[in-house]
Parts: structure tokens; C-alpha cells; sequence
């Protein structure tokens, strides 16, 4: 018998089924002081370096780009996910968060420096021959070689696996690369590139080219925002590739591919989440100094709302942010590994690609909520270019778009989860089995309002969300067995149900550990976590009831929702002083008042 008790890591999804305690999950409240050191290194780059030169970014002045690269990888910003004997600093997966975090103010920097770190870096270190990373990586690291990643073409984008560039093998063992690439970030100016295409036919497989190797970018694309970052097709018309530039294996370019999104779409919800601070402390400033019939904005309870809700958005985004790497860096401490050996850090992925794909979805539209909310609170100002509000809504809407749609990142979360299920490696089923029984027999849940405790309710509806959604999950599978992945809208509420589970059950932790270690502003945790779970209620019943009606109908379908309103009994608490209390405290400090 062991003496001392480890906490156990929850394995990927497994939250949908077990309860976690707060002092397990990893909070911003926990960040190290070397971690807020990193923090105020990316944001002072930020402030002193980029912002001011946004305007000559958007002029499309690439070899300003470059130079700015360079200086991110002066500071070592390049080097956190890259281990120490190939140049690197070998920081953890928190630190990665709260530099996105803090390069999310200059969004087309940060898709600048998310396609050089995120998408080439990421996949050398993870992927990479030692010879390709001692080739490859310090040209990187230095940001004297700026890297792109392109995997979509103008006939396959969420079917990035349908991609037509074709690579021949010659008699010599290299490639003879053709085809054209869309929408590359970088594509204009970058040197190396990560390039996803057919080996001899149908071996999907990523290839490590460099521009002199024949490369042509397209022109640039007029895009709605982003315009400090390249786009560009990239044109490939015999390429001659070295055999040795195969990044991992010949037809296992979806290993790579896949792997990658599965960082990047974690690293774009951490942008997302620092993108809606920054718009926040916007709104506080802005709303405390513009003046309507004689008095400050931010005295209307319907900017207070306003202000409250973003707060509160933020705060749950945030909170599943920093859970999620939490558990991804406990993982990798627990795997046995040489420091300089990805595999870990890859398995980790792997293991929490349904809580990247949340966190893509939950933070790109928590953050368009709050920047479309930023302008409103600018009224005309916000609509005009003085002001930066409506730079970060055409900025921020691509969010949605890449690093896999939100429709396609809502397909993956139950499909992944159910295809665990069904391995046998989450017992989703049981799970499901045991609350159809459980529902069968007398009522057992304790009614809200009973026990106490700081957020007590809230964790007794975070029970019944799980329950909920186990109760969806388990309709649906039963109700189409294999057949579900065809039952996209089905899948959509199922998406959102876990999304809202994961949301709510990360912020109630962290509040609950704010309150219990007595932080600076612990109540104004509280109020969030409070809000998060009132509203989540309301949308997870509704989910719910469209999910139930589309699988069964007559004397199934009453029983059904009879069992969810039994399920879903969440008092509502008033929301308004809440999210008063919560504005008041955000237009007080001029920004987020949980930092
Ligand atoms: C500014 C910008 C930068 C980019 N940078 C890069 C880059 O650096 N590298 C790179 O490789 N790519 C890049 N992309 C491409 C981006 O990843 C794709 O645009 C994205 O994957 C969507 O593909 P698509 O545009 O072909 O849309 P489509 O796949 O045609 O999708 C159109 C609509 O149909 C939906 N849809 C598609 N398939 C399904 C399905 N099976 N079920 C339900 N709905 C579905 C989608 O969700 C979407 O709403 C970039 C794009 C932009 C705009």
C-alpha cells in the first residue's frame, strides 16, 4: 500500500463523469513568479514593440515582421516548447498559455508568431529526425528562418485529408512536389515550410520545404481583418524535395497534422482568452469616461450587463485554459521521459484533444461575445478607426474558421469521446447505464439550497450537468448506434452540453479554491462562477430538450424530460446584482478584476 496519496490525473473527458476536487485543478491564482515573469516579458514586448507599430505591420511591411520575430526570440518567447539541448528554454504548457495569452493584444503578430512557433516548431520538436531539428530548429529559434505550416487548399479545408498536392518519388529517393496551397499564414515571407501532400498517389504525408527548394507565394489575399499577417497560396510546380526532409513517415502526415491542431487549437483558446482581457479593460475605460444624459456610461444597468457578462465569459475561458494545462504538464510529468524526447509532450496532446477542441470553440466565441459587446459599449466610436474595437472583431472573427472550424471542432468532441467509450478507455457507458437506473428509482438528489458551503449549489448543479449529459450522450448512442456521426445536430447539442460542463465545473473549482485560500477578490470569483453556472443551466436544458425531441417522441419523449427536469433543478440566483457587483468592481480597476 502506498503511504502518501498522489492526486490522480483525470485522463482526457474523464471530467464528464468523475467529480474533481479544487485543489487538483491548476488555476491562474497558482502561476509561479517565473511564470508571471515570462507573462510580463511577452506583455511589455507587446505594449513596446508591436502595438505601436501595428499601422506598419497592417502596410504589409514583412521584413518589419521578420525583425519582430526576432526580437520575440531574443526574449526566448520562440524557445518555451522547445527542449534546452535543441535551444530552447523547456518550459511547461502553462507557460506557453500565458505567452499566447499576452500576444493575443497584437492578434496579426500573434498569427504571425503562432504559425512560426505553434505550426513549425511545434511539429519539428514533436515530429522531427534529430538531423532535421539540429538542421532546422536553430534557424527557428533565432528567427532568422520564419516558418509556415500548409495543410488547406481551395478544394479541401475541413477535409484537409482530400489535399491533391502530389509528391513523386524519384529515382534518387527525393520528391517532386506540385500543387498549390491556400490561405498560408506567412506564405508571403517564410523560408520553411511544413507541406502536407500525397506521397505516389495517397500516402498523406507532411514534407519539410524550403523556399529556395522552388517555392512560389501567390498574391497577398484582401482579407476582412489580420492585416499585419501574410496570406498567400503558396505555388509548388517541381519542387525537388531531399528524401531526408519527410517529416515522421511517409503516409503519416494525418499524425502530424492532427497532432499539431491539437497544440495550436489549445494555444488559439489561450489568444482567445487573452484577446476578450484586453477588449475588457477597453470597455472598463471607455464606459467610465463616456458621458450620456449627465452621467458616466458605466452607471447603466444595461452597460453594467454588459461589462459583468464579459467578465464572466472570460473568466470560465480562462479557468479551462489553465485546468487544461495543468493536466497536460501533470501528464508529462508523470510520463517517464528524457527531457529532449517530445513523445510525452505528444501523448499528453493526444490525451486532451477534446478539451483543445473546447477550449478553440468555448474561447473564439466567448471572445467574439465580448469584442462584438466592445464595440456596442463604444456605440459610434466603436465603429469607426479611431478606436481599436472594431480592428479586434475583423481580427478576431478567423478564429472561428481555422485550426479546424468550430462546426468541425463540435463534431470532434463527442465523436472523440464516444469513440473512447466504446475502446473501453472512458466508462461513459456504465456510466450512462447506472443513471438510467438511477432515474428509474426514487428521487436521490439533495434538492439545491440544502447543505452549505462556499458555491454549494453550484457544485450540486454541476452534478446534474454531468448527469445530463450523460443522459443525452447515452440516448444518442443508443438511439443510432454507429449511425450518430450522421446526426450532426444532435452531435451540436451534445458539443455544447459537454462545453458548458467543462466551462462550468472549471470555474466553480477555481472560485471555490480562490474563496478557500482567501485570494484578493475571492467573492468577485464567486459572483462569476455563480453567473457561469445560473446561465449554463438555462442553455444545457435547452440543448438538452432539442437533443431528447429530435431521438424520441410521445410517452419516450415525456418521460424523458420529466427524468431532466428532475435532473435539472437549478434555483436561479439574481444574475443582476451579480454582474453589477462584477462591472462595478472591472470599471473600478479600469480591466479585468480577477488578473
Ligand atoms: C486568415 C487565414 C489564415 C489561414 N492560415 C492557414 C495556414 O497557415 N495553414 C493552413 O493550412 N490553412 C490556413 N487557413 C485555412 C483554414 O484552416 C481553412 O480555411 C479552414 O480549415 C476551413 O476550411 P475551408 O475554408 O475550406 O472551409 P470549408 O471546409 O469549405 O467549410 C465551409 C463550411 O462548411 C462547414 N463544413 C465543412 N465540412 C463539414 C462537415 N464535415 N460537417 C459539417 N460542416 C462542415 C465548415 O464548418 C464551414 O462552416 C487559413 C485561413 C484563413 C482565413
Amino acid at each position: 500500500m502506498p503511504t502518501t496519496t498522489e492526486p490522480t490525473i483525470l485522463r482526457g473527458g474523464e471530467w464528464l463523469i468523475q467529480p474533481s476536487e479544487a485543489d487538483t485543478v491548476f488555476t491562474p491564482e497558482r502561476l509561479t513568479d517565473e511564470h508571471r515573469l515570462i507573462g510580463r516579458t511577452a506583455q511589455e514586448f507587446v505594449d513596446n514593440e508591436i502595438l505601436p507599430k501595428l499601422d506598419q505591420l497592417e502596410q504589409k511591411d514583412w521584413a518589419l515582421a521578420r525583425d519582430l520575430v526576432k526580437r520575440g526570440a531574443g526574449l526566448g518567447l520562440l524557445g518555451v516548447d522547445v527542449p534546452e539541448a535543441y535551444g530552447g528554454l523547456g518550459l511547461d504548457k502553462v507557460t506557453s498559455l500565458v505567452v499566447s495569452e499576452k500576444l493575443a493584444r497584437a492578434a496579426s503578430f500573434g498569427a504571425t508568431f503562432g504559425a512560426h512557433a505553434n505550426l513549425t516548431i511545434v511539429p519539428l520538436v514533436l515530429f522531427g529526425s534529430e538531423a532535421q531539428k539540429h538542421k532546422y530548429l536553430p534557424g527557428l529559434l533565432s528567427g532568422d528562418v520564419i516558418g509556415a505550416y500548409a495543410l488547406s487548399e481551395s478544394g479541401s479545408g475541413s477535409d484537409a485529408l482530400g489535399a491533391r498536392t502530389k509528391a513523386t518519388r524519384q529515382p534518387d529517393g527525393s520528391f517532386l512536389l506540385n500543387g498549390e496551397k491556400m490561405w498560408i499564414t506567412n506564405g508571403g515571407f517564410a523560408d520553411l515550410f511544413v507541406v502536407f501532400c500525397k506521397v505516389d498517389g495517397d500516402q498523406f504525408t507532411a514534407l519539410l520545404v524550403e523556399r529556395g527548394f522552388g517555392v512560389k507565394s501567390g498574391k497577398e489575399e484582401h482579407k476582412m481583418g489580420l492585416h499585419g499577417s501574410s496570406t498567400t497560396a503558396l505555388i509548388l510546380q517541381d519542387v525537388r524535395v531531399p528524401a531526408e526532409n519527410v517529416l515522421f513517415e511517409v503516409g503519416k502526415g494525418h499524425k502530424v497534422a492532427f497532432n499539431v491542431l491539437n497544440f495550436a487549437r489549445f494555444k488559439l483558446g489561450a489568444m482567445c482568452g487573452g484577446g476578450a482581457i484586453a477588449a475588457i479593460a477597453e470597455s472598463a475605460k471607455y464606459s467610465a469616461t463616456r458621458r450620456q444624459f449627465g452621467q458616466a456610461i458605466s452607471s447603466f444597468g444595461a452597460i453594467k450587463h454588459k461589462i459583468g457578462e464579459m467578465v464572466v465569459r472570460t473568466y470560465a475561458i480562462e479557468s479551462l485554459l489553465y485546468r487544461t494545462a495543468g493536466l497536460v504538464d501533470a501528464r508529462i510529468a508523470a510520463t517517464p521521459h528524457d527531457a529532449n524526447d517530445g513523445s510525452a509532450a505528444l501523448a499528453a496532446f493526444e490525451e486532451y484533444a477534446v478539451e483543445a477542441s473546447i477550449a478553440k470553440v468555448a474561447g473564439s466565441e466567448a471572445l467574439n461575445y465580448v469584442l462584438d459587446e466592445n464595440i456596442q459599449i463604444h456605440g459610434g466610436n466603436g465603429y469607426v478607426r479611431d478606436y481599436p474595437a472594431e480592428r479586434h472583431v475583423r481580427d478576431a472573427r478567423v478564429n472561428r474558421i481555422f485550426e479546424g472550424t468550430n462546426e468541425i471542432n463540435r463534431l470532434l468532441i463527442p465523436g472523440m469521446l464516444i469513440r473512447r467509450a466504446v475502446k473501453g478507455d472512458l466508462p461513459l457507458i456504465s456510466a450512462a447505464r447506472a443513471l438510467q437506473e438511477e432515474l428509474l428509482g426514487p428521487p436521490s438528489m439533495p434538492a439545491a439550497g440544502d447543505g452549505d458551503g462556499v458555491l454549494a449549489d453550484e457544485r450540486r448543479a454541476i452534478i446534474s450537468f454531468k448527469k445530463t449529459a450523460l443522459m443525452v450522450f447515452g440516448l444518442a448512442m443508443q438511439t443510432y448506434g454507429a449511425k450518430l456521426i450522421d446526426e450532426q445536430e444532435v452531435l451540436m447539442h451534445l458539443a455544447d452540453i459537454a462545453i458548458d460542463v467543462y466551462s462550468a465545473e472549471s470555474a466553480t473549482l477555481r472560485a471555490l479554491a480562490a474563496s478557500e485560500q482567501h485570494v484578493p477578490r475571492a467573492a468577485l470569483h464567486v459572483d462569476t462562477a455563480r453567473v457561469f453556472v445560473n446561465d449554463a443551466a438555462l442553455r444545457i436544458d435547452a440543448s438538452a430538450r432539442q437533443a431528447l425531441a429530435a431521438m424520441v417522441d410521445g410517452d419516450t419523449l415525456r418521460t424523458m424530460l420529466a427524468a431532466l427536469r428532475r435532473l435539472l433543478k437549478v434555483t436561479p440566483i439574481n444574475t443582476v446584482a451579480a454582474r453589477r457587483r462584477l462591472a462595478d468592481a472591472t470599471v473600478e480597476r479600469g480591466g479585468y478584476p480577477l488578473a
